[in-house]
């Protein structure tokens, strides 16, 4: 079934979100690379989400949540499946005491504003993390030792039958960019539990995080983050430097200098520019190191083959 008769098929059942075919992925990832997306759905409530994920069960067609797209790499073929992204109806922040409840599509550096004003503590080690709650907590984002799972106290999720349910954390297992949830379930609200702080002093936390990245990280270059996860006891980084791959280029993909663990898009690179420097730094790391990386960066859409 080709995408305007997907996109009638959704309408007619009621869906009143947003609806956009045919969107290049570049736009909406931070890397800045990948072919289009044949269906991003915006939907506006829970119920407009029920009517898609209903309407993909019934096609027998998959469907893939976007958050901010900052830890995908995306095929030059672009997307096949209906997109999802969580944003218009999921943007709500409330706090009763010193817990917090987030929708989805909230922006992380809103999130971290939003505690600030209201002298909670707890996330200011997220600073500078460009995601949402939803792909956030799907990732377990972390940084400086912190991890988002640390703060959940429970979550909001949908079932891919449409069904809506708060799962305590107890429940889940947050590991190390690790989530123990079926893909097909849908991150809709986080909860979060917080400290008693003072503004002033979380904000200058936040601050201090946020510069000592810029330092070290290239926040300002296109990017997915980190592309590989840290081995155990060893920083990815490091030893993709010490095999003397910074500054490595492939087309317009480059290793950067700044953050050796770090691929940033210097113009027009595509997937399969980012996919060749991957299988170098793995190959290259594995023959001196012994080391196997595995890939912290999500890849997603049409399969693309490594030139
Ligand atoms: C400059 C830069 C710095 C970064 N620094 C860090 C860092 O310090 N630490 C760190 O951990 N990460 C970092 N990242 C990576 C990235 O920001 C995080 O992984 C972030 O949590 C991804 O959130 P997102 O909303 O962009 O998700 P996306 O990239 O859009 O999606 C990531 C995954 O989450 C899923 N997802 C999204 N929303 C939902 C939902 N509502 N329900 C279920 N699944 C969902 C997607 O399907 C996908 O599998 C960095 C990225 C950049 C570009």
């Amino acid at each position: 079934m080709r995408d305007g008769a997907q996109e009638r098929m959704i309408r007619n059942r009621g869906f009143q979100g947003e609806i956009r075919r045919g969107v290049s992925m570049s736009e909406v990832t931070s890397l800045r690379i990948g072919g289009s997306a044949d269906l991003i759905l915006y939907p506006r409530e829970t119920e407009d989400l029920q009517i898609v994920i209903s309407l993909c069960r019934a096609q027998g067609m998959g469907y893939l949540l976007l958050g901010n797209g900052t830890n995908l790499l995306v095929s030059d073929r672009g997307v096949r499946e209906p997109l999802i992204h969580l944003f218009h109806g999921f943007g709500e922040i409330r706090r009763k005491g010193t817990t917090v409840m987030a929708g989805a599509g909230v922006g992380l550096p809103q999130l971290l504003r939003f505690c600030a004003a209201n002298d909670l503590s707890g996330l200011e080690a997220l600073a500078g993390i460009p995601g949402t709650v939803g792909g956030g907590i799907r990732m377990n984002a972390g940084s400086w030792g912190v991890e988002i799972g640390n703060l959940v106290s429970s979550l909001m999720i949908m079932d891919p039958a449409g069904g809506t349910r708060w799962v305590k954390q107890e429940a889940i297992e947050f590991g190390y960019r690790t989530i123990t949830l079926p893909p097909d379930e849908i991150i809709l609200q986080g909860e979060f539990s917080l400290q008693q702080g003072e503004c002033s002093e979380i904000t200058k936390r936040m601050e201090d995080f946020l510069r000592e990245k810029k330092e070290t990280q290239p926040l300002f270059q296109p990017s997915a983050g980190s592309i590989f996860k840290n081995p155990p006891g060893m920083a990815a980084g490091k030893l993709i430097e010490e095999v003397g791959l910074k500054g490595m280029r492939r087309g317009d993909a480059m290793v950067s200098p700044l953050h050796a663990n770090f691929i940033v898009n210097v113009g027009r690179a595509r997937a399969r520019d980012v996919l060749g420097l991957i299988d170098m730094i793995r190959k290259r790391v594995y023959q001196e190191k012994g080391t196997t990386l595995d890939l912290e960066v999500q890849i997603i859409g049409e399969e693309e083959v490594a030139e």
